[in-house]
């Protein structure tokens, strides 16, 4: 099929060619674009639920949610293996449309179920976020579903707010105007400046695994303890992501980290597992 899909290669398609992608065959990267729209149109993406605890007691604080691609015949597909090719080929856009409104639809649900509003993080792509029609996106979706702004977060990562600095500013502001909030995602890794973290309107800092890894040495809890000081001193919210050990949690919580998630407690969950703990909570 791949030699038919390449006949199609022509000029005038859709289809951006990325040097890395490029290097690999054409009509491997078609392949996956076509796979991909195929996928968009169907609807073939589903997200998992990873649990936020309160680093003080535990307590179930809300969800990220975390896209994978159930590809008929192929299997469960890791966002790392076809988030890339989405933003190449464009095709970001309807993907993260969809990813809104299941994580909206998804959070009335729960509100209606359990009484008790639990809120979800949807992480964001650069693309997405330099998109000047997102943030009405953003209010559309809420209100389509009837969900209180305050219940989502926007993941954001860090590399994408420095590369597009003015306009990350801008379009998070809108966002924070909604009453939606803003979360800095793997904080600490790329270009990690104290600096970024004044200057963008987010809501909450979450510190990469890299940096919580190597947790409880005492360097690397001095680290997290400056992030959390910094932090406090700008009105932001502290959340550690991949905590794996006892230890690691402890650490984190001593160095000031509010939220906690990762393996320790939950890996991502089945929207039904999820809903489990929430029965639970
Ligand atoms: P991220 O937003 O930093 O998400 C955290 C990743 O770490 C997730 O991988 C999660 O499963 C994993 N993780 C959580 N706890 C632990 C732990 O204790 N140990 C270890 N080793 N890993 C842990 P996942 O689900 O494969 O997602 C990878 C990345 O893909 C995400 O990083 C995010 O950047 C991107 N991504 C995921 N879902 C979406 C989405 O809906 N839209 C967009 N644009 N990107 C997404
Ligand atoms: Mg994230
Ligand atoms: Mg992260
Ligand atoms: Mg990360």
């Amino acid at each position: 099929t791949a030699a038919m899909h390449r006949a199609k290669a022509v000029p005038g398609t859709s289809l951006q060619f990325p040097p890395e992608g490029f290097e690999r065959g054409s009509g491997q990267v078609l392949d996956a674009e076509q796979g991909l729209r195929a996928g968009v149109s169907k609807d073939e993406f589903v997200l998992f639920y990873q649990p936020k605890v309160d680093a003080a007691n535990g307590a179930l604080l809300g969800f990220e949610a975390l896209v994978r691609w159930d590809r008929p015949g192929l299997g469960r597909i890791a966002p790392s293996d076809f988030i890339p090719a989405a933003e190449r080929t464009g095709l970001i856009g309807p993907l993260g449309r969809l990813i809104l409104a299941q994580a909206c639809q998804q959070i009335a649900r729960w509100r209606a179920e359990h009484g008790e509003a639990f809120p979800v993080a949807v992480n964001v792509s650069p693309l997405q976020l330099i998109d000047t029609q997102f943030p009405q996106l953003v209010a559309d979706t809420l209100a389509q579903h009837r969900v209180p702004p305050a219940l989502l977060t926007l993941e954001i990562t860090e590399s994408a707010a420095v590369t597009h600095l003015e306009q990350a500013r801008d379009q998070i502001r809108q966002m924070r105007e909604l009453g939606v909030r803003v979360a800095l995602d793997d904080f600490g890794t790329g270009f990690s400046s104290l600096n970024l973290l004044r200057s963008l309107p987010v809501s909450t800092v979450k510190i990469d695994r890299s940096l919580i890894e190597p947790l409880p040495a005492p360097d690397a809890a001095a680290v997290i303890k400056a992030i959390c000081q910094l932090a406090a001193v700008l009105q932001l919210d502290v959340v550690a992501e991949g905590v794996e050990t006892d230890a690691q949690a402890q650490a984190a919580r001593h160095a000031g980290c509010q939220v906690l998630q990762g393996a320790l407690y939950a890996p991502p969950l089945t929207v039904d597992d999820a809903g489990a703990w929430l029965a639970r909570a």
